[in-house]
């Protein structure tokens, strides 16, 4: 560690030990209600956002609706005032669902012979299918994987597939494990996108199970990405595909995986015609906003965010790890755990009559579990009038202390963190497990795209996960106090430091671009992954990165990279996938209504 920032650190040190060492009267822990009706609060919180009547909190649902106002009417008695776009609300739209719109035909001729098949039967379009029709040659392109420097292995070889209708196997030839060379190529994006690459007019999957009723990717159900496939995509039964290709799907299936070399072929005596309709349903959801405000008359203009989702699953749905769909999700610890710990902080803060020198937001965040969108708004949209936002406080599942152990993430976010919790704790005792990384499925995330300093609290996963054994009846409720005290104090810490927590740069770029492997090189972007939109949004470039000495910046949006189309953040991926580091390619973007060419140079990754 360079010894300026070992110095700063030493400082920062020092103010907190002076800080602790203040008049107790001033500090949290002593004007907090007596731990047993702080334990009473919290059961009645919780009691009620994991009851039945709450349903789950599905975003958009009455019981979500419900959850807002008993969330905004909590704020209200703890002195928040108002800092949403409608009161302590914040509306903001989201796709809560997908459904067969009415024009949706998958018809062939072979031969002589006209075959229709029947929608939900049959066949059925993929959800990030575009409305739209096609009509053509069929062509059967394998697994629909075109990967010979990753795998040797290419469907697309030697195969015009130029305005024709592709048609394909689930998965790889190695099923649909993830854990070999064939990963990355798994999935109906990646099908899609590389069949669009190559000309495809349309693409048609072929069912993984006999049974198309027991179909998994026929389920239609929407990834929570916007942007579509560009192209009609839909998926076939496996009897209907056996037609076409003229021989049973098994057949085919061992056929490939025997030799381990493609099976493409043109099917010239197979045309498709294929039109598909997706209705997505948009519904809008609300984070609630109660702001506090600072006592200092010039560090009142910075502001801590403090937060907690208060969505959950509902009765199910694709996150849920339930054995069937239909039961009640409660979401106790995930998240009314967190929700109930943010009523409690605005109750407790907004009682002090000495305040912390920084303001405070308090956030309820919705549409959490459909990929952080409430968060994702907020930080697009902010409600906070020109202050700055210096810090974001996350809670997301802190119900189930066990053994004494919390987590703290986001701790190399900012150079305080560390020696700030590490003190505060003194007090706590618990047996913290400090963790650097700011990325994670929670909404600090959304804050630590936009170079927030952030810190994300939580007990831990457990069986009852996003499962209907997520109940009331299973928090640990002295454990959940101990937590807000040390949370409390940390706050305070932070809201009174001299200087607002430093930001601290991640070293390699967004996981996001990472996670899905095979990835050599990195521009250093950061996908706006909530913007509703063709082609990928940035929220911003990482400093010195490919991307920001090609000139690319925040708002910029993505429609094309190394001569491919860029429709979706799946088309980005699959397009950064292919490319080499210190290779020279150009990057087409809007900008205000502009198409702009900028050439970039790939970085190591
Ligand atoms: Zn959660």
């Amino acid at each position: 560690m360079p010894n300026a920032a070992r110095l700063c650190r030493l400082v920062l040190v020092a103010l907190l030990t002076l800080w602790l060492a203040s008049p107790p009267l001033a500090r949290f822990a002593e004007v907090a209600p007596a731990d047993a009706a702080l334990e009473a609060a919290l059961r009645q919180h919780i009691g009620y956002l994991a009851s039945p009547e709450l349903a789950g909190r599905l975003p958009g649902a009455p019981g979500a609706e419900k959850a807002a106002q008993y969330i905004a009417a909590r704020f209200q008695r703890a002195g928040l005032r108002p800092l949403g776009e409608q009161g302590y609300r914040q509306p903001f739209p989201f796709i809560a669902n997908v459904r067969l719109g009415r024009r949706n035909e998958l018809a062939a001729a072979i031969g002589a012979t006209r075959l229709t098949a029947t929608p939900d039967a049959d066949f059925r379009p993929l959800a990030f299918t575009a409305d739209g029709a096609a009509e053509g040659e069929a062509v059967f392109a394998g697994y629909g994987i075109t990967a010979a420097k990753d795998a040797a292995y290419d469907d697309y070889a030697g195969l015009d597939v130029k305005g024709r209708i592709v048609v394909t196997l689930p998965y790889s030839p190695a099923g649909s494990n993830p854990h070999t060379k064939f990963g990355p190529f798994l999935s109906l994006r990646y099908k899609a996108t590389t069949a669009r690459n190559q000309g495809a007019a349309a693409l048609v999957v072929i069912a993984e199970d006999d049974d198309f009723s027991r179909s998994q990717i026929a389920r239609l159900r929407y990834d929570d990405a916007f942007g579509d496939a560009g192209f009609p995509c839909a998926v076939v039964s496996r009897a209907f595909a056996a037609k076409l290709l003229g021989t049973p799907v098994a057949d085919v299936e061992k056929a490939i995986a025997a030799s381990g070399q493609p099976a493409s072929r043109p099917l010239p005596s197979a045309r498709l015609r294929l039109r598909t309709e997706v209705v997505k349903e948009r519904r809008t959801a609300h984070n609630i906003i109660g702001w506090l405000e600072g006592s200092d008359p010039k560090l009142r203009e910075e502001i801590i965010v403090v937060g907690a989702h208060y969505d959950h699953l509902g009765r199910g749905g694709p996150n849920s790890l339930a054995p069937r769909e239909g039961d009640v999700h409660p979401g106790a610890d995930d998240n009314a755990s967190g929700v109930a710990g943010l009523i409690e902080l605005a109750q407790l803060f907004g009682r002090q009559a000495v305040r912390p020198k920084r303001s405070l937001l308090f956030i309820a965040f919705s549409a959490e579990e459909k990929g952080l969108i409430g968060s994702a708004y907020f930080v697009d949209h902010p409600t906070t009038r020109g202050k700055r936002i210096v810090a974001m406080v996350n809670l997301d599942m802190i119900g189930r202390l066990r053994d004494n152990r919390l987590a703290v993430q986001g701790v190399g976010t900012s150079s305080i963190w560390r020696p700030l919790l590490t003190e505060a704790n003194q007090r706590h005792g618990f047996d913290l497990s400090l963790s650097d990384s700011g990325f994670g499925p929670s909404d600090h995330a959304s804050f630590y795209k936009r170079n927030i300093p952030v810190l994300f609290f939580l007990t831990g996963s457990h069986p009852d996960y996003h499962r209907p054994s997520d109940t009331a009846d299973k928090i640990n409720y002295a454990g959940e106090r101990r937590i807000l005290g040390l949370v409390g104090d940390a706050l305070r810490a932070a809201a009174n430091l001299p200087t607002p927590p430093d930001f601290v740069a991640p070293k390699g770029s967004d996981p996001a671009e990472r996670a899905r492997g095979g990835f050599r090189v990195s521009l250093g972007t950061i996908p706006d992954y909530a913007a509703e939109i063709a082609g990928v949004k940035l929220s911003g470039v990482r400093e010195g990165s490919p991307a920001a000495k090609a000139g690319l910046q925040a708002e910029d949006v993505i429609v094309g990279l190394a001569g491919r189309d860029i429709k979706s953040v799946y088309d980005y991926t699959y397009a950064l996938q292919a490319l080499e580091p210190e290779q020279e390619v150009e990057v087409v973007v809007l900008r205000g209504g502009q198409r702009l060419t900028f050439k970039l140079v790939t970085a190591r990754r």
